[in-house]
């Protein structure tokens, strides 16, 4: 899939929608989502023009993806969910239900998050 520089994060790394900006770095932006579905509920998304976390870890750079694993850590601990324990989630696809077509991670915690998928 083509990358659309006119998805809704290409816009707010483009400074052209505001977020709530919890974390920058080189390479990242974290920021709050905005229907969270926990009591912290981060989104971490790279800089760069990656449709999924397949484009991603076909073609970011070594920099890119150490930066992305990094902020991860760095907004987990500043959220102060390590201890009580957290969950990363990236929908890949349309069998993931991945709306927005630029890479991104779930951070969740807060609460008790329940089993890893919904059983059915
Ligand atoms: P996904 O289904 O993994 O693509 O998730 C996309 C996420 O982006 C959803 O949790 C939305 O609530 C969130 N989202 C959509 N627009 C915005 C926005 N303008 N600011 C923050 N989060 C957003």
């Amino acid at each position: 899939m083509a990358y659309d520089r006119n998805n809704v994060f290409a816009r707010i790394l483009r400074g052209e929608i505001p977020c709530n900006k919890v974390y920058e770095d080189t390479h990242v932006l974290a920021f709050r989502d905005i229907n969270p579905q926990a009591p912290t509920h981060i989104l971490v998304v790279p800089k760069g023009e990656y449709v999924s976390l397949d484009d991603f870890s076909a073609n970011a750079s070594d920099a890119e993806m150490a930066s992305l694993v990094r902020a991860l850590g760095h907004v987990a601990r500043a959220e102060g969910v390590v201890e009580s324990g957290y969950r990363i989630l990236a929908n890949t696809g349309a069998a993931a239900h991945q709306e927005v077509p630029h890479f991104h991670i779930h951070l969740f915690g807060g609460r008790d998050l329940g089993g890893m998928l919904p059983r059915r």
